[in-house]
Order: structure tokens, then sequence, then C-alpha cells
């Protein structure tokens, strides 16, 4: 099958706009409490063994009361009765959940989309059928790949297949015409490779790619955190050659087919990697936004692997949507929020709030404009930056071809 690549765009683009942009914006200006997406660890079971990963690192307690397909099923059928449209589905590895195909087909015939985030290492292997229903469920799949150089996706990923399994699997995805995105962890095993590995991601045909650093906290916070997690980020003496790496992607997007985070990432990113994290009151996101708005408690539905509602992503579940069927998720959810929402409203910030790293450029943007005063300074460099990249997707849509085809990639 032939990779149709106006369609993949097209497709990424009215997802985005159905799932992401159009309910944010009815929530800023409607004010509406209905969150916009719900996201669940479909399983705590892996097969990489990531080196910033609780997970991968087997820092586990034995717990056998995962969740279950009917579970999900209850979940969707919660979601489609509070108009919920976007589910996202992670791990562990979330194509070892038994089901996963099942489940997407559940949500689209409920109106809900799936955005599914794997390491590939076996989606190549599901057969055509199984294709067949991502696609017309217009699931988006996120792979995660640290770089293209085999040595260093290895080393952090700890699993020596884990790249020529990834590739397979975005190769057939692609065949069939699945929209990929690719999610890359920066670290101190491939903050030098970053650029090369964008050009070869370009060479796939792969058009989004998206970076945050290393989580100084538990990615499950029913978890420990792993030993030492901090020293995983880039060390202020690499900081040189990471924003080298950084500038030249920015520069290398503005001028080919393929579309970054590195533009929301460049304001925060150093104060973000220097800060101590359990230093008291001392919050990285002040060097960049005098106020902080953390836009993801409402936005989200945080649902971990024993179907755990988490307050937000990095804190503990108390109680779990497989003991209280009889109460509505959005009920659930706004009990399990509610005293974060009130400490937040106070600007009584957790600790964890030092590690969150993953949606921080959504949240800076949505501190910009819920305290334009206050974050002027960040809220002009937002718009400076929407400008640039606006014109860029512009300028790259008229002149994509010839830009193309006299680059000649300098690694
Ligand atoms: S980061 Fe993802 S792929 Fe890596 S070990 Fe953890 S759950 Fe597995
Ligand atoms: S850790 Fe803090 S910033 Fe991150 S989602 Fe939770 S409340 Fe928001």
């Amino acid at each position: 099958m032939e990779i149709n690549e106006k369609e993949l765009t097209i497709t990424v683009i009215t997802s985005k706009l159905i799932r992401n942009y159009i309910p944010e914006i009815k929530r800023i200006f409607f004010g509406g409490k209905i969150p916009s997406n719900v996201s669940v660890n479909l399983t705590d079971k892996c097969n990489q063994s990531c080196v910033y990963c609780e997970i991968g690192k087997n820092c586990l307690s034995q717990n056998s009361d995962l969740l279950t397909k009917d579970d999900l099923f209850w979940i969707i059928t919660q979601m489609a009765e509070f108009r919920i449209k976007k589910l996202s589905m992670c791990g562990g590895e979330p194509f070892l959940f038994s089901g996963i195909i099942d489940v997407v087909e559940f949500a689209w015939k409920n109106n809900v989309f799936c955005n599914i985030t794997s390491n590939g290492m076996t989606i190549h292997k599901l057969n055509d059928n199984e294709f067949h229903t991502l696609k017309k469920c217009k699931t988006i799949v996120n792979i995660s790949v640290d770089s293209f150089n085999e040595e260093i996706q290895i080393q952090t990923r700890g699993n020596d297949s884990a790249l020529k399994n990834a590739l397979k699997s975005i190769q057939k995805l692609q065949e069939n015409n699945i929209p990929v995105i690719i999610l890359s962890v920066i670290s101190k095993y491939n903050y030098h490779d970053l650029y090369k590995s964008l050009i070869h991601a370009h060479s796939l045909k792969i058009t989004n790619v998206l970076y945050q650093p290393v989580i100084k906290y538990s990615n499950f916070p029913n978890i420990s955190v792993i030993k030492n997690k901090q020293e995983l980020n880039v060390s202020t003496d690499q900081f040189d050659i990471l924003f080298r790496e950084l500038q030249k992607i920015y520069l290398f997007e503005r001028k080919h087919k393929i579309n970054t985070n590195i533009y929301r990432l460049l304001p925060w990113i150093e104060s973000y990697i220097n800060i101590i994290p359990d230093k008291k009151n001392t919050f990285f996101f002040h060097k960049v936004l005098p106020k902080f708005y953390c836009r993801e408690i409402f936005t989200v539905i945080e649902i971990n692997y024993y179907g755990g509602i988490q307050p937000c992503g990095l804190i503990q579940a108390e109680k779990s949507i497989k003991d209280n069927k009889s109460i509505d998720l959005l009920t659930q959810w706004e009990n399990a929020t509610e005293k974060l929402k009130a400490d937040l409203k106070s600007f009584n910030y957790p600790i964890y709030c030092n590690g969150c790293c993953h949606k921080f450029s959504r949240n800076m943007i949505a501190s910009a404009f819920q305290y334009p005063f206050a974050n002027r300074k960040i809220l002009i460099t937002i718009f400076i930056s929407i400008f640039n990249r606006l014109l860029s997707i512009i300028l790259k849509k008229l002149y994509i071809k010839e830009y193309e085809s006299r680059s000649h990639y300098r690694c």
C-alpha cells in the first residue's frame, strides 16, 4: 500500500481540532467543566526496560487487579455520556493489553477517538484486520523513539531490538495510512544526537516529533521513583550542545515537512533541568511564569492500570473506578481532584509540580492567558512564537518542494 501523505496530514489536523482545540476553546470561552480527555494506563506490563522508567526498572509491586476490557468499556460509555471525545491509552506497553483493538472499535462506535502511545515492539505483528480497525477508527499512534541511532536507542530503551521493531511498526502503520507521531525523551544519552535523529525521522516521512526531558518524579505515582533519576537529564556542562541541537532542529523544521514542539520547549527547558526537585518552595516554572496555572487538572481524567482515578498524572490515586461504578465517572473525577484544585487555587503547589514537564508547555500557554498581566513577558514570547510558527507553516506550504529538492542535510 502506498503512503498517502496528504491524507495523513489531514487526519492529524482534523483529529487535533476535534480532540484538542475545539474542547479547549469551548472550555476557555464558555466555561465548560467537562474535561476533554481521558488518559488510561492500560497495563503495568512492558517489553522494554527504559532507563528512566519505574516499570522498566522493575520497581513494581505485585497487584493482580489490573484493568479489564469491561472496565474500559465502562469508561468509554461514561465518556460518551459526557461527550468526552479523546481517549489516550498508554502503559506499560498498551499493545500487551489483550483486547486493545476491541477497545478502539468500541470507542469509535461511541464517537470516542483513540491515541495510543506505544514502544512499537509488537505493532508490526498485528494482522490486516487489526490494522484496518485502527485506520477505520481514526487512531493516532505515538511511537517512543529516543534516537534513530541503534546504539543509543538500545541504551535508553534497554532492549536490543527496540529500534528494529519500532522501525518495522512505523513502516506498517504508514503503509496502512495510520498517522504516527514520534515521542522522544531528551536525556544525557541522546542530547547530542537529536538533530541527526530528526533528519532520520524526516527521511521516513514522519511529520511530527515531540520532545520532553526526563520527568523527575515517578511516572507511576504508586511506584517509588528510581534512584538518582535527576541525573539522567542533561547536565549543565552539556547545555551548549543541547541548545545547538535544538536550534538546528528549529531551523530545519521551518523549511521541511516536519513539526516539533521545540518552540514551546525552548523558554523553559533550562530552568526545568537546573532546578533541584525537592527544594522547598522553589519551582522551576517561576523562572518563566510569575503566576502558574495548571490546566491539566481541569482537562484530563487520569486513570491508572488498577483503575485508580488520580488527582493528576503525578499524584497517587486513592479510589478506583472498579469499586465505584454506581457513581458516574465525572463525579468520581471531581471528588478525586477537589483538594488539588483548591490547593492550586491558593498557589499551594505540590512538590510534584517541580518534576512535571510532560504537560508543561500547555500549562505555560494556559498560565499566560489565565494571568496575562503577571505573565506578560512570556505572553509576548508566546505570541511571537505562534506568529513565527504560522508564518513558517505558510512559507512551508508555498515553498516546500523547492526547499526539499535543494536541501543537503548537514548532520
Ligand atoms: S517508558 Fe514505556 S516502554 Fe519504556 S519501560 Fe516504561 S512503560 Fe515500557
Ligand atoms: S504535578 Fe502539578 S503541574 Fe503537574 S499536573 Fe499535577 S498539579 Fe499540574
